[in-house]
């Protein structure tokens, strides 16, 4: 049995950190959706009791480090499973890049793995699951647009945004949200507008999601990689809408529903940044 998933990345609307638990996670509260740029992940049947695991990315690992392979090991060590699988990926998404692409992946297997093993586990029971992996997995377990707090997994979800053009560019680093993490000081954010970002997704207001888009962590990946606060400067000089980094970065994304204002945008970027990318917003959830 074969069955091919798409794994799409997800882009932070607004992220804020809001303390440093006790446990050593931070809680944090974060509008996320998801965008169509997504790696492609062929699971197939293979006799024997055991994962395999194939990435063509140099980044990547092609062991059981890889958060597919782990996403395949957890569902088997918790429900008792004795059937084996072969994790094939297709990775479109950039690595290290605050698109979460470990953690989609890790989520796709999860569903593809729940279809083909027909273990009838609800997405709630999924993403719970997820979590054991890490704590993008239970949003990109269900997908779609929500607030999420906590260390990432409290969801709750909201409506799609308004259609737009996603202008994602990735600087040729990468940035561990680790280090990012120990450069913040909690105690100094300035706090964005979560509940604006809320609102105006629920009134669908596209101007106000675009003037609320705005990343507690940019300062910290900023002092750490300057180039990538000029890349900012650049996209909003160009005349996206609204421009903002994802994650820990170092992507940073505009927003435009002028089909236009992407093309140039696409163009001007792609002229001195290789990773450039023009996509639509998803935004719902995976049924
Ligand atoms: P996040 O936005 O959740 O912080 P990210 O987009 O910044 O994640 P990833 O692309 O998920 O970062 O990669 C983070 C690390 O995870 C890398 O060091 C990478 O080698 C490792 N990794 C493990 N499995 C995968 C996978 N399937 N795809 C990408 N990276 C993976």
């Amino acid at each position: 049995m074969q069955k091919i998933i798409k794994a799409p990345a997800k882009i932070n609307l607004t992220l804020d950190v809001v303390r440093k638990r006790e446990d050593g996670y931070h809680d944090v509260e974060m509008v996320m959706t998801t965008v169509d740029l997504a790696d492609r992940i062929q699971l197939t049947t293979i006799d024997s009791d055991r994962i395999s695991i194939d990435v063509s990315h140099g980044f990547v690992p092609n062991n059981e480090n890889n958060l597919a392979y782990q996403a395949a090991n957890v569902l088997k060590s918790r429900l008792g499973i004795n059937k084996g699988i072969s994790i094939v990926i297709d990775k479109q998404i950039p690595v290290s890049a605050g698109l979460a692409g470990g953690s989609t992946d890790a989520a796709a297997v999860l569903r593809g793995l729940n279809e083909m093993w027909g273990l009838g586990l609800s997405m709630s029971e999924l993403a719970e699951i997820g979590l054991e992996i890490g704590s993008d997995v239970p949003f990109c377990v269900h997908g779609g647009t929500a607030l999420a707090t906590g260390r990432g997994e409290k969801l709750e979800f909201l409506p799609p945004p308004p259609p737009c053009w996603v202008i994602l560019v990735k600087p040729p680093i990468g940035v561990s949200t680790r280090d990012i993490y120990q450069r913040l000081k909690v105690n100094q954010l300035i706090h964005p507008d979560t509940n604006g970002m809320i609102k105006a997704i629920e009134e669908q207001n596209f101007e106000d999601i675009c003037s609320k888009l705005e990343n507690v962590m940019e300062k910290a990946t900023f002092e750490l990689h300057p180039s990538v606060k000029n890349i900012k400067k650049r996209i909003t000089q160009y005349g996206a809408d609204g421009v903002v980094m994802s994650g820990s970065g170092p992507t940073i994304f505009a927003l435009t529903q002028n089909d236009y204002r992407a093309h140039r945008l696409y163009n001007s970027l792609k002229g001195f940044m290789e990773q450039v990318y023009v996509v639509r917003l998803l935004g719902t959830k995976h049924e």
